[in-house]
């Protein structure tokens, strides 16, 4: 605490990441990274970009990254907005689309940074409660809102939501925008991507991607928005009156050879997918209690232990997951889909814990 802090800093409470740990021999299952490397196109991309003109400053607008998604995901480039990881893209959505006069809604448990942008940028916000089985209903989503934002499939629940019931959310919800974070997506989740093609594109949807899940890039930092070419607009006049520059040349390389990819995302996306499968028989085998998940972790929990104690014994294994002290899901373990080997070493340990 500081008197030289601002009123605002004084009253927030800034988002935790999962840890880092500098340990060595850890199994690390704890922050959703995919446990395969990036593409190798997108390391020689980057690799060649690391010359002398570094010394010179990237194209603010990303025009070459912003052409390879919009070919990719059948757009215009005048439908995306790139960003230093989807959380500044995140940022820049809720200082430019959802702080409106009506508050923002979003699910009582979702990705716990979006509370952390309200609380920064003085933006209300509602919560609105999961379903008995934490799924989103989005029939819940009816009163008159500032913008509505979820993560499809949810964090940390890994349930998801069919792009058909996102359309009737649209086809109501007329008056705000609906950001719709598919962080996870690449994962069995069928994306909302496809709603914004050609003439028929909503005024009002818009869809948060990043490179650091499925692309096993979040050491370089980037994320993209897609969405109707008005709504990029807005969201470009955010960034440029905050950082005119937020992607590197080695960012903006790496992820064009990354998004031309797509082989190589779908190669690993298929083995995480394959490893979540045996891993949730193995867990239900174990009298493990696990929600459906269309993303690269699973949320699970034991009838007869209590969340912090399986999170503690299994880090005391070296073995790190992500365990929430909030109100409903505190007997949860959030654990990432690692390689075969990984999820192999957790239920070894978990067997030996409950025994
Ligand atoms: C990981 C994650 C992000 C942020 O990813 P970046 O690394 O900042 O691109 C955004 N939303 C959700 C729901 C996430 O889980």
């Amino acid at each position: 605490m500081s008197r030289f802090w601002s009123p605002v800093v004084q009253t927030l409470t800034p988002y935790v990441p999962g840890e880092q740990p500098q340990m060595q021999r850890l199994v690390k299952l704890n922050t959703n990274e995919s446990p395969y490397g990036p593409s190798p196109k997108a390391l020689a991309a980057i690799q060649e970009q690391n010359n002398a003109d570094l010394r010179l400053y990237p194209d603010p607008e990303g025009k070459a990254l912003k052409q390879a998604i919009a070919k990719l995901h059948g757009l215009n480039p005048n439908q995306v907005f790139l960003g230093n990881g989807s959380d500044e893209v995140l940022a820049h959505v809720f200082a430019g689309l959802l702080k409106q006069a009506r508050p923002v809604h979003f699910p009582d448990i979702t990705y716990s940074f979006y509370p952390v942008y309200c609380k920064l940028l003085g933006i209300e916000y509602q919560t609105v409660p999961l379903g008995e089985h934490f799924e989103i209903e989005v029939s819940d989503y009816k009163v008159p809102n500032g913008g509505i934002i979820f993560p499809n499939p949810n964090a940390p629940t890994g349930r998801a939501v069919p792009p058909s019931e996102i359309e009737k959310l649209l086809s109501r919800n007329t008056d705000s925008v609906v950001v719709i974070d598919e962080a996870y997506v690449d994962y069995g989740t069928e994306s909302c991507i496809p709603l914004l093609r050609g003439a028929t594109c909503p005024e009002n949807l818009l869809v948060v991607h990043t490179l650091s899940k499925s692309r096993a890039l979040a050491g370089l930092r980037v994320g993209f928005a897609v969405g109707h070419p008005a709504l990029i607009e807005g969201l470009e006049r955010v960034k440029n009156s905050f950082n005119s520059y937020p992607l590197g040349r080695l960012a903006q390389a790496g992820a064009v050879a990354a998004i031309e990819d797509q082989a190589h995302l779908e190669e690993s996306s298929a083995k995480v997918i394959h490893t979540r499968t045996k891993l949730v028989a193995e867990l239900t085998a174990l009298g493990f209690d696990t929600l459906p998940s269309t993303a690269n972790f699973i949320f699970t929990r034991h009838p007869k232990h209590s969340g912090e104690k399986l999170y503690q014994a299994l880090r005391d294994r070296g073995i790190i997951v992500r365990h929430f002290k909030s109100p409903r899901i505190e007997n949860f373990l959030r654990i990432t889909i690692g390689t075969d080997e990984q999820s192999g070493e957790l239920v070894a340990a978990l067997k030996e814990i409950l025994t």
